[in-house]
């Protein structure tokens, strides 16, 4: 599982930071490749890294501002004009399917992949066998969502050598046991418990859209392994983040650590900032949360599996 930052920058794009998208790819265990916010141009920083359009299943729209929304169109054409036939589904709040629409419709834009819009409310997004995704709104002046991506456990490792002691041999009682069902052997009952490690706890990404300091994020993000959180302004600048509903960066730390995440990213980071700058917004966020790293755009960061307990 790895996150790509293709765009960390705030409202407009600089030569350094092209404004929000966020890939989260879930090589190499799956192919499956989603995107998080979709400014001007993220189809172009695609081109920049080896992730492939055609590839992308889902996109999750935090909020409609433009910075976070107006490169999804020009996506959805450069990924038909690249030959893509696999569905795509967008989420993002009420208002998003008019947007896409009209957009659609007022260029001839006519994609060869089904498209499926989904205006959603807070709670469960989307689920399948391997990974659940719930949104949380937080405090931005407009609707914005933080989505919580979280991987379903794996069954722990069988204790072979202890069901070997009892003369088991392999079969179909072993994936029984994995599964935790129990197993009746020679008339006495095998539970999984006894036979198992413990499950293999999954991996839990936050990414949140745009959003002043608020207790919704400490849930959304409680016990999460990356929570990705804007930074757009320094602590001298602490009241336009309050003016606007953004956070400083060590607003976005100190939420990290409430929330008790294992590592932050800072990303959002307000155009008015030159490189030095930026990286007293690291300093402010490590000063707070000492496991914070601040992205730029096509960093890429690997999410590892926790180890089970
Ligand atoms: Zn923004
Ligand atoms: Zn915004």
């Amino acid at each position: 599982m790895q996150l790509w930052f293709l765009g960390t920058g705030a409202g407009t794009p600089s030569k350094q930071r092209n404004v929000s998208a966020i890939a989260l790819s879930f090589a190499p265990e799956r192919a499956s490749l989603w995107l998080f916010d979709c400014g001007e141009g993220t189809q172009l920083q695609f081109l920049h890294t080896p992730l492939k359009l055609p590839r992308l299943e889902k996109v999750f729209i935090t909020h409609l501002h433009g910075d976070h929304l107006f490169g999804l169109p020009g996506l959805l054409g450069s990924r038909a004009m690249q030959g893509a036939e696999r569905p795509l589904t967008v989420y993002g709040p009420p208002g998003l399917r008019g947007f896409v629409e009209a957009c659609l419709t007022a260029s001839s834009t006519r994609l060869p992949y089904t498209l499926e819009i989904e205006e959603i409310s807070p709670g469960e997004v989307c689920a399948n066998a391997h990974v659940r995704v719930t949104a949380t709104p937080l405090h931005h002046g407009v609707t914005s969502y933080g989505y919580r991506i979280e991987e379903q456990p794996r069954p722990g490792r069988l204790h072979s050598e202890r069901l070997a002691a009892l003369g088991v041999p392999p079969g179909p009682w072993y994936g029984q046991l994995k599964r935790g069902e129990p197993v009746v052997w020679n008339g006495q009952q095998l539970h999984p418990a006894d036979f198992t490690h413990p499950p293999q706890p999954g991996r839990v990404v936050v990414v949140c859209g745009d959003t002043a300091p608020c207790a919704a994020v400490r849930e959304l993000a409680a016990g999460a392994d990356v929570l990705v959180h804007e930074a757009t302004y320094l602590r001298t600048d602490a009241a336009l983040a309050q003016a606007h509903r953004h956070s400083t960066a060590a607003d976005a730390a100190a939420a990290a650590a409430a929330a008790g995440v294992r590592t932050l990213v800072l990303t959002h980071v307000s155009p008015r900032y030159s490189q030095d700058a930026a990286a007293a917004l690291l300093a402010e966020a490590r000063a707070v949360f000492p496991a914070s790293h601040l992205a730029h755009d096509l960093w890429q960061l690997d999410v590892p599996r926790p180890a089970a307990d």
